[in-house]
């Protein structure tokens, strides 16, 4: 399954870099990824993220 990695400016909720799971044009863990399209690269490393939703159980 394809990922996507935030390569924007870090931010409180998100941090450059992380690794994301995708379901459509949202994050698992629940952040769009349409309004800033240039933030999100599709990628098919492993997820980071930790948030509910992303993290593997
Ligand atoms: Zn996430």
């Amino acid at each position: 399954m394809m990922n996507v990695k935030y390569v924007g400016k870090s931010t409180k909720d998100l941090d450059h870099g992380s690794i994301h799971a995708l379901q459509g044009n949202l994050t698992s863990c629940g952040k769009r990824i349409d309004e800033n399209r240039n933030d999100w690269k599709m990628t098919t490393q492993h997820v980071t993220c930790d948030r509910k939703g992303c993290k593997k159980k």
